[in-house]
Order: structure tokens, then C-alpha cells, then sequence
């Protein structure tokens, strides 16, 4: 083992948040407040986070991450408990945990090779009389086929709970991602495009079930309970079913709100780096993003690169040992989820039945393309990137 130089590079680690210092004085004036949990922050990033969403503030619940928004979302949606959901296998385990935790059976159809999204004709052949919901991902932050996929639920009555966890600032054909189904979910978890720590949204076109969503966010009491420690005098609450305990603090929404404010200055930087990449890599045997559909909007959140064994001549995991070689973290979004033995046994799936997400699955590699990368940083993701790959090549002539 050679020993690293004295002027090895800072380990570039994947999706580090840019934290600048408003947020870092509003976390402080929230603890000089002491009102830390539920309260006046949460309300100001809901009414900030509906604005720019185009809603109004009935439409959309704080809660602690966006598996509780699916958790919660897929409660509220009033299903039998066993009807099926139809999701994609190239999704985070949490879209389907979700769906195991609301009493729903998760159903999984294939996504399209080109771009990684749930392809509505596999939805279609997906569908029984059991079918309740379709849960559509936004994968990477590029809009899923909104208008088949709201046809295909129309057609058979169906819900839509779209996971917009990577979807923030995504639209498509004029319309935000999360406005289009009964539900969206939104992630504000660390390595997202607006972060909070950990955190999460609900959106619903129908007000009823946001107001839903909200009392079972907070142990399933009545409306608005965090008001009972105010000012106004103690107010009794009514426990009115059993809830759950996902609503987000006021120090998590003092993040947000200013995350939040800088959405559309760091979405530019994410579209600068990736234009970067794709230029920088054009010439490279490693397969790129499909361009971003027409009247859609990008909300660039993974840059992933498919790196195929036969093509580049080296392995996905040995492409991921090298780059961090190269003090470079990386991440892999996803391993399909049919590939996680909890599910194999459960549902008795194999990796084969979804061939298109099982081939991504496998040679798929994101890096980085946080808003916080110089431009030295983007140069040596391109080197490094660059390297691995002449070196592969010239292994294998
Ligand atoms: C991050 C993520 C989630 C979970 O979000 P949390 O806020 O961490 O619970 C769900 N779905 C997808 C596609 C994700 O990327």
C-alpha cells in the first residue's frame, strides 16, 4: 500500500447539504425561543413551501420525513386493507415499506430502460381487481408520465401518492410534481434538494385529506393540538383515532425556510454541474441521463451514470472502490428493490421479473451534484471519472 501524499485531497462526500448562515441563525433563534417542537416555524415553512408549490396552505402538512408522508398519505387515502399498490422497483425501500405499513400490499411494475421511471404499460399489466393506489416516483428528479399514469387511475378509480422526493422543483407540462395525483410526498432529508436534517411534506388537492393527514401526523388528536401550550390558555384536544407521532419541529422547519428561499439558486448550480457532466462525458463508454423531456422541468437531483461491465471494462462495484480511491464518495440509487432479501422472502420476488430495473440496479452510480461543489470539485469528479475509464479500457485492449 502506497502511503496517501500529505496534499491528499478533502474525501468529497456524496450530497452534502450547502448550509449557509441564515439558517444557522434562525436554528439559534429557535433555541433562544425555546419553542423547539410543532409551532409559529413550521406554520411559516408550510405557508413558504405551498407558495411555491402553487397551493394553498389546507394543502400541504409538515411532518418528519417523507416515509412519514407515505406512511400517513396511504392512511389517509382510506384503502381496504390488502388492496395492492403499484410501484416501481427503482425507488428508495421506504416507498414500499410505506406501503407495507398502511396495511397495503406493494405490487411492483418496471420502469422504462431510457428514463428509470415507472412505465405506464407495465402499470396497466400490473393492475387487478384488488389494485387500490398507484404510487408513482419522480426517480431523480425527472417528472414520471403524469398524464398516462392519472388516466390509467381515472380508468380504473384509483388513488395516486406520488413519492417527489426527489422532485421538488420538478414539473411537467406546466404542472407541479405532487399536484397531479390525490397525495404528494415530499423528502427534506439531508442529502435532498431542500434540507431540514430530516424532514417531510405532504400536498393534496382535496383539503379533507390534508386535514386528515395532519391529525394522524400528530398521535390522531384533534386539530391543531400544539396550540394547547400557547398563549391563549389551555385547550383540551380529543384523541380521534390512532396516530402517529411524524410531526416536524420548529428547528427543523428554521432549516427549511431558508433552504427553501435559495431552491432556485441551487437548482441553476445543480443544472450547471450537470451540463458539465454531460458534456465532460459525452465521449466516454458510460451510458448518461436521457435528456429532459420536453415541457418538463428537471429538478436535477442525482446525476446517475450506468457503467456496464462488457462497455467500460470494469465492474459497477469496482467503478465505486476506485472513485472513492480518489476521495470521492459516491451513491447508488438503487439496488432494485426486488434485490433486498426481506422482499424475496416475503413476496417471493426475484430480481429477473423487473429485467429493466434489475440491469440499471446494477450498473447505476450517482455523484455528486450538491449546489455546494466548486467548480475545482466538479473537475475532479471529471478526472477521476475520466481516469478510471481510460484505465479500464486500456486493461482490456
Ligand atoms: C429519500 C427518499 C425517501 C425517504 O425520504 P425520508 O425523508 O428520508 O423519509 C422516499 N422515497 C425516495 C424516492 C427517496 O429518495
Amino acid at each position: 500500500m502506497r502511503n496517501r501524499p500529505a496534499t491528499a485531497p478533502p474525501f468529497l462526500i456524496f450530497g452534502s447539504p450547502l448550509i449557509e448562515q441564515t439558517e444557522i441563525d434562525e436554528v439559534v433563534a429557535c433555541m433562544e425561543s425555546a419553542w423547539l417542537g410543532t409551532g409559529p416555524r413550521v406554520v411559516q415553512f408550510e405557508r413558504d413551501f405551498a407558495a411555491y408549490q402553487g397551493l394553498q396552505l389546507a394543502q400541504v402538512a409538515a411532518v418528519n420525513s417523507c416515509t412519514a408522508a407515505l406512511h400517513v398519505s396511504m392512511v389517509a387515502a382510506d384503502l381496504e386493507p390488502g388492496r395492492e399498490v403499484i410501484t416501481t422497483p427503482m425507488t428508495f425501500c421506504a416507498s414500499v415499506n410505506a406501503i407495507i405499513h398502511a396495511g397495503l400490499v406493494p405490487v411492483l411494475a418496471d420502469v422504462d430502460p431510457a428514463t428509470q421511471n415507472i412505465d405506464p404499460a407495465a402499470i396497466e399489466a400490473a393492475i387487478t381487481p384488488r389494485t387500490g393506489a398507484i404510487l408513482p416516483v419522480h426517480f431523480a428528479g425527472r417528472a414520471c408520465e403524469m398524464d398516462a399514469i392519472m388516466s390509467i387511475a381515472r380508468k380504473h378509480d384509483l388513488m395516486v401518492i406520488e413519492d417527489c422526493a426527489h422532485a421538488i422543483e420538478t414539473t411537467c407540462h406546466g404542472r407541479k410534481a405532487g399536484t397531479f395525483g390525490d397525495f404528494g410526498c415530499f423528502s427534506f432529508y439531508a442529502t435532498k434538494n431542500v434540507v431540514t436534517g430530516e424532514g417531510g411534506m405532504i400536498t393534496g388537492r382535496d383539503e379533507a385529506h390534508i386535514a386528515r393527514a395532519r391529525v394522524l401526523a400528530l398521535h390522531g388528536m384533534s386539530k391543531d393540538a400544539w396550540h394547547r401550550f400557547g398563549d391563549q390558555g389551555y385547550k383540551h384536544y380529543q384523541v380521534i383515532e390512532a396516530g402517529f407521532k411524524y410531526n416536524m419541529m420548529d428547528l427543523q422547519a428554521a432549516i427549511g425556510i431558508h433552504q427553501l428561499a435559495r431552491v432556485e439558486r441551487n437548482w441553476l448550480r445543480r443544472e450547471t454541474v450537470w451540463n458539465r457532466y454531460m458534456e465532460a462525458f459525452a465521449d466516454l463508454p458510460i451510458g448518461l441521463p436521457a435528456p429532459p423531456e420536453k415541457n418538463t422541468r428537471h429538478a436535477y437531483h442525482l446525476f446517475t451514470i450506468m457503467v456496464d461491465e462488457v462497455r467500460c471494462g470494469i465492474s459497477r462495484d469496482a467503478f465505486l472502490d476506485a472513485m472513492n480511491a480518489r476521495r470521492i464518495g459516491t451513491g447508488v440509487h438503487y439496488l432494485a428493490v426486488p434485490e433486498h432479501p426481506y422482499y424475496q422472502h416475503r413476496y417471493g420476488w426475484k430480481p429477473e421479473q423487473w429485467p429493466n430495473a434489475m440491469r440499471l440496479g446494477r450498473q447505476t452510480v450517482s455523484l455528486p451534484l450538491s449546489p455546494k461543489l466548486t467548480d475545482a470539485d466538479v473537475q475532479r469528479v471529471i478526472d477521476a471519472v475520466s481516469s478510471i475509464m481510460c484505465h479500464a479500457s486500456k486493461i482490456t485492449a
